[in-house]
């Protein structure tokens, strides 16, 4: 697969060597955050984790083709005015409309452990408040897998968690307890990092649950996701001390947790080897559930502005906060 979309692409900006070192492109950062017409916008970052062929950079490929038919980006300007949103298919492109953007698919084993950056900046003005957002979107890959230590997982989750406002961890069939276990983790960094606790650390989280097996007792979508997700962490549901601390941190360190259940998306897009994205060969139920989760997700209502000890960043400040922050977890 490419990863060229027509006005970005996908720029590696954080690597992990060996698994320690962490190797930080700062002039492509500064390239991403340092466009002049966009600094004194507000940072609305969503990032995606989790384990390897999980359709993480599938999903956000989608949510490109989203973004760019409802928002201008600085590659693609437009007059904000003309910015409708329809309840219709149309964003999502033609029916074989090969899927470009992120790569995805790249084969079976994962070359690079790290984050990769859309080069290309969404822009809209909220109705609700006037005020300006520049919208981010993160990738981020080598996680969770045979190849990656816990330390690693940790590590490269609250760094998710740091930089974006919106974090979504993609997960395959169900939320299980070493999921949570990375949670408790990444809070500990989080505090390394210099967060202060009073406030939380961290804002939205939202469990991304693909090939749910289970929509008898738990309907797909946020509304059977949400119930789920209310259940698992619930305290009366677990009986071992250690667990219930994880619950609670979890609670303690986001603001928001919501969860979505996606279908499977059938055979064709789940393993045949020349599949190229197309919607046309997606089970409608899954092509279905997908857009409305989009629609959900990226709707100007739901987009959260990035926020560090409560504060609203501004692009401007952003890059330095990123260079700050991978600079404690060099160490
Ligand atoms: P990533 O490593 O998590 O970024 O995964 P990719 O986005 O590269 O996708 C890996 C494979 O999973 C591709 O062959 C996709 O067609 C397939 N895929 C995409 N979405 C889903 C899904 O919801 N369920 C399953 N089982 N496979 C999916
Ligand atoms: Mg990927």
């Amino acid at each position: 697969m490419t990863s060229d979309q027509k006005f970005g692409k996908a720029i590696n900006i954080l690597s992990f060597m060996n698994s320690k070192e962490i190797v930080v492109d700062d002039s492509e950062l500064d390239k991403i955050f340092g466009h002049p017409e966009i600094q004194d916008r507000k940072v609305v970052i969503m990032s995606i984790i989790g384990a390897f062929r999980g359709g993480k950079s599938f999903f956000l490929d989608y949510c490109l083709r989203f973004l760019y038919a409802h928002f201008p980006s600085i590659n693609n300007p437009w007059e904000e005015t003309q910015c409708i949103f329809e309840t219709n298919d149309s964003w999502m492109g033609e029916s074989d409309e090969p899927l470009t953007g992120f790569s995805w698919r790249s084969g079976t084993k994962r070359d690079t452990t790290g984050i990769i950056m859309w080069n290309d900046v969404f822009l809209h003005t909220l109705d609700r408040t006037g005020e300006k957002i520049a919208i981010f979107v993160m990738d981020t890959q080598g996680l969770f897998d045979n190849e990656s230590t816990p330390a690693d997982n940790s590590r490269i989750f609250a760094l998710g968690n740091l930089i974006s406002s919106i974090q979504l961890l993609n997960l395959m069939n169900r939320a299980q307890e070493d999921h949570f276990q990375y949670l408790q983790f990444a809070t500990e960094f989080a505090k390394f990092a210099g967060s202060s606790m009073i406030e939380k650390p961290f804002q939205n989280l939202t469990f991304l649950i693909r090939d749910w097996n289970n929509d008898d007792e738990y309907s797909y979508g946020t509304a059977g996701g949400n119930k789920y997700i209310k259940e698992v962490l619930s305290p009366n549901n677990c009986n071992n001390q250690e667990l219930q601390s994880v619950r609670e941190t979890i609670f303690e360190c986001f603001n928001k947790i919501e969860c979505c259940l996606l279908p499977y998306p059938g055979k064709i897009v789940a393993s045949r080897k020349n599949y190229d994205g197309r919607w046309s060969e997606m089970n409608e139920e899954f092509r279905s559930e997908l857009k409305t989760f989009i629609e959900f997700l990226l709707m100007p209502d739901n987009l959260i502005i990035k926020q560090i000890n409560s504060i609203d960043v501004n692009v401007k400040d952003m890059s330095q906060y990123l260079k700050n922050f991978f600079t404690i977890f060099q160490s």
